[in-house]
């Protein structure tokens, strides 16, 4: 009997992509159980995707493959971002591109910025436009 695994996916796709047919095609095409824990998606915007997929090893590894035809990053490895709030300037540059707030002004008196793991969905994001690579992950 093939063994049944479960991996996290974290899929980002730009505005005209959506993820319906993704889900559909997972489901339907590669024989997954889909759990999804976060979305955005809407037509005018970037959207992400973060998803358990439960099913043979080899078939999430075609499920992956399909879905890089697609234009969407994946990221499979579930590394996690780290924040270092000694290092962080607060200068807010990350927060408007942070999709789900999980960095965040947390005092608009001072202006400060704090970083709510909880909510990261490992966009990356904040890795490419923080001026002094205050955000890191291991991958
Ligand atoms: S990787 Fe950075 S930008 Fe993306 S969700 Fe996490 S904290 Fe926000
Ligand atoms: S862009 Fe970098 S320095 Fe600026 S608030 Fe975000 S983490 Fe801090």
């Amino acid at each position: 009997m093939t063994e049944t695994v479960t991996k996290k996916l974290m899929l980002f796709f730009p505005k005209c992509e959506c993820e319906k047919p993704i889900i559909y095609h997972l489901v339907k095409d590669y024989d997954l159980v889909v759990n999804v824990f976060r979305a955005k998606v809407t037509p005018e915007e970037e959207g992400y995707l973060v998803l358990d997929v439960t099913g043979a090893e080899e078939n999430i590894d075609r499920a992956v493959e399909f879905v890089g035809t697609f234009n969407v990053t994946i990221n499979a490895a579930g590394k996690g971002v780290t924040w270092d709030p000694d290092a962080c300037t607060g200068c807010g540059h990350c927060v408007v591109h942070c999709p789900t707030g999980a960095l965040h002004i947390s005092d608009r008196a001072t202006m400060e910025v704090a970083f709510d793991e909880e909510k990261c969905i490992e966009c990356l994001a904040c890795i490419r436009v923080c001026p002094y690579d205050v955000c890191a992950s291991a991958f």
